[in-house]
């Protein structure tokens, strides 16, 4: 068994893919600003295996945010895409990790109380690394870090939800929403059943506003008008 590998810098410097962005909204066109290319073959008799990793930093066209990919493929894993032709499977990582069309609160996380943010960042990893039991026991946490804050009264997390409308710091609507959030998380948490990237990714686009009504906007209205 024979094997060799070839390391070239910067092959693929200046190529320009269509990946989703960490913040704008969907894909956009990425340029490649350094690489690390390696092609490489194992090969034993009759038998061979080509293979490729390529490690990128590319950068976002739109908002000029840097970030890492990696796309690996090898001549083993193919799929046939006619009856005459093949394509091999690629295996792309991109860090940090990204849902696409996900918009997150960006640079406005710092307005929210120390304990929110630190639960809301991890749950928005979670969510943005396929961890969806983990992001569904996340959202449930982040309700009731809030419902704490809000000093929020109540023997169990319906109740407590139910009282930030009583306080005025929620709306009816807002709570109903946040009552499916609840039944979510405690899916997660007993059953360990996760959601869809969907529901996950809904629900974290209502507490994110959430978040917004209650923490954000009226900071910035404060610091603009004074309290
Ligand atoms: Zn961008």
């Amino acid at each position: 068994m024979a094997s060799t590998k070839n390391v070239e810098l910067n092959k693929s410097q200046n190529a320009e893919l269509e990946l989703p962005c960490i913040k704008c909204s969907g894909k956009t066109t990425h340029k490649v600003l350094v690489s690390v290319d390696i092609r490489g073959e194992e090969t034993d008799g009759d038998w061979s295996l080509q293979w490729c990793d390529d490690y990128q930093i590319v950068e976002c066209g739109g908002c000029k945010t840097k970030s890492f990919r990696n796309v690996s493929s090898n001549s083993e894993d193919y799929y046939r895409i006619s009856d005459t032709e093949y394509e091999y499977d690629e295996l792309e990582l991109l860090y940090p990790s990204r849902i696409e069309g996900r918009k997150t609160l960006e640079n406005e996380e710092h307005y929210l109380p120390v304990k929110v943010r630190g639960i809301y960042k991890e749950t928005l990893g979670a969510l943005n690394n396929n961890s969806p039991i983990l992001a569904g026991i996340g959202l449930r946490a982040l309700i009731e870090t809030i419902c704490k804050e809000k000093n929020a009264e109540g023997g169990n997390l319906y109740a407590k939800i139910g009282d930030l409308v009583v306080k005025q710091i929620l709306t009816p609507a807002g709570s109903s929403i946040l009552h499916k959030i609840r039944t979510l998380g405690n899916d997660a948490a007993h059953e360990v059943k996760p959601h869809s990237e969907k529901q996950l990714g809904l629900a974290m686009e209502v507490v994110e506003h959430v978040l917004n009504d209650i923490y954000i906007i009226p900071t910035k209205v404060d610091t603009e008008f004074g309290s």
